[in-house]
């Protein structure tokens, strides 16, 4: 008889945790997963899935318009929040039973209740105490928000997902992801958007002529960005808020919407009972196998820091299911170029290297950009540029980044991060056949270095 009740319980069912679960149970493992919020995660639940839903329902107010270069008349569009988020909410319903199913069909038994760690072996869920020989935490990150005067008036992404009221005028804060998409979201959805943050420029890390470039075509369709600058405090007055600005300004809006980072989710988790050690900003710390402190507790996902994305957490909990269980797969995990992108208006997506960067770490680089305006745009009339980029290590030839700011970037980039995951030289990329008329071809001939 074995000596556990199981041999691996995992801690929250995101998209590490049940990634990890259904591929132990795979193996032979005997799995339960705790979950006390909703399967899924924050990338079914409020992040990803749903996110990409409201940056779809975005963007048709410019297509309506680009429309009429070709012919069409569609009247004047009107827009009904109620009804995209009751269909939202239908579709992640839907994706919540396709997790449960996933779990059940695996065989992995799910505890819909909170859980937390007794001992290295022991985890209490709900009202029971259970035992494992493994125990994976994956619970995941939760919005932060900064405290001041006024930081109980606004709210965050979490939120956003199911507002009863939908407003007329909207700040956000932040220069990640989060702050910028939602810019994105709102002002396609005719919300008159705000973005304040408080450097000279958002997206921190990414490649500088894409920055300024999306910010320019941000700008343009409507949103108003706020560099250099920070939030002081907040008033209710009315039914609206007063938000006073470090510029000495002040904006009256509907709705503050805070994307200021996210926080290990690690409350109560009963990390300091079992000795698990955690890094400055609460992230439990891991080895390259994903071993905290406490040799038979793993953690993937958004608790470990780092990349916190989707499929770097699938990656991570295949492979933990992987040493644990079939140890003669491989249960590497290669973080070198992955690609990501942000679902902004236009899309910016990139793999590699931004310019910055490669100058640092090679010294000698062949730029290759184009920025132009797509075939569509002839006949919609729409201004919008589409900016394309090549990083080359002038030693080697490798393509070491690829970026781009246009429609479909990510869906484009997700190809082009396989050629450099390889190794693609620029001569490999020239000696391919565009196809036209795309915009994607733009990759295969550019030929005279920018820089
Ligand atoms: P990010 O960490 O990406 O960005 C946080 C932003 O808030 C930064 O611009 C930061 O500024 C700013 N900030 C931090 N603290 C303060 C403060 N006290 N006052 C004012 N501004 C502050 O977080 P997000 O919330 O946007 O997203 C969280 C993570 O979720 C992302 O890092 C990403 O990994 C993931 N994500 C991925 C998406 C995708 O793949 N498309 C979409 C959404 C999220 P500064 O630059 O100065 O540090």
């Amino acid at each position: 008889m074995a000596e556990y009740d199981f041999d691996l319980f995992v801690i929250g069912a995101g998209s590490g945790g049940v990634r990890a679960s259904r591929m132990a149970a795979q193996f032979g493992a005997r799995v339960a997963v705790a979950e006390d919020r909703y399967l899924g995660g924050t990338c079914v639940n409020v992040g990803c899935v749903p996110k990409k839903l409201l940056a779809y329902a975005a963007q048709f107010d410019e297509l309506f318009r680009d429309s009429r270069g070709f012919g069409w008349d569609t009247g004047a569009p009107v827009f009904d929040w109620e009804t995209l988020i009751r269909n939202k909410d239908r579709e992640i319903a839907r994706l919540n039973e396709i997790y449960r199913n996933l779990l059940i069909n695996a065989d992995v038994t799910l505890f819909e209740a909170r859980a937390s760690l007794v001992d290295a072996h022991t985890v209490q869920v709900g009202d029971q105490q259970v035992t494992a020989e493994y125990i994976l935490l994956a619970p995941g990150g939760w919005p932060w928000v900064p405290e001041f005067p006024g930081s109980d008036l606004v709210i965050t992404s979490n939120e956003l997902f199911h507002l009863e009221e939908f407003p007329h005028r909207a700040l956000i804060v932040g220069g990640g992801y989060i702050a910028v998409e939602f810019a994105s979201i709102l002002n396609g959805l005719g919300v008159e958007t705000q973005l304040v943050y408080r450097r000279d420029l958002f997206l921190r890390g990414f490649d500088a002529e894409l920055r300024q470039q999306l910010a320019e075509e941000m700008q343009r369709k409507g949103v108003k960005l706020r560099f250099a600058t920070e939030v002081e405090r907040i008033e209710r007055r009315g039914e609206a808020l007063a938000v006073q600005l470090n510029d000495g300004s002040e904006t009256e809006v509907d709705l503050v919407l805070y994307a200021t980072g996210r926080r290990p989710s690690t409350d109560r988790l009963g990390l300091e009972q079992v000795g698990i050690r955690t890094g400055e900003q609460g992230h439990i710390e891991v080895n390259a196998q994903f071993q905290t402190s406490v040799p038979n507790i793993y953690a993937v996902g958004d608790v470990i820091g780092g990349m916190e994305l989707t499929p770097v957490a699938l990656a991570q909990g295949m492979a933990v299911a992987r040493r644990l269980f079939k140890p003669e797969l491989d249960a590497s995990v290669n973080l070198e170029n992955v690609p990501t992108a942000i679902f902004s208006q236009p899309n910016m997506a990139t793999v590699g290297l931004s310019e910055e960067a490669a100058r640092e770490r090679y010294g000698e680089i062949r730029v290759y950009t184009a920025k132009f305006t797509q075939l569509k745009h002839t006949l919609s009339g729409n201004p919008e540029k589409t900016l394309m980029k090549l990083v080359v290590d002038a030693a080697s030839d490798r393509v070491v980044g690829a970026h781009m700011l246009g429609p479909d970037a990510g869906e484009i980039i997700q190809g082009l991060a396989i050629a450099i995951k390889a190794g693609a030289t620029k001569a490999q990329f020239d000696a391919t056949i565009g196809i036209h008329p795309t915009a994607a071809e733009e990759f295969v001939t550019m030929r005279v270095p920018a820089r």
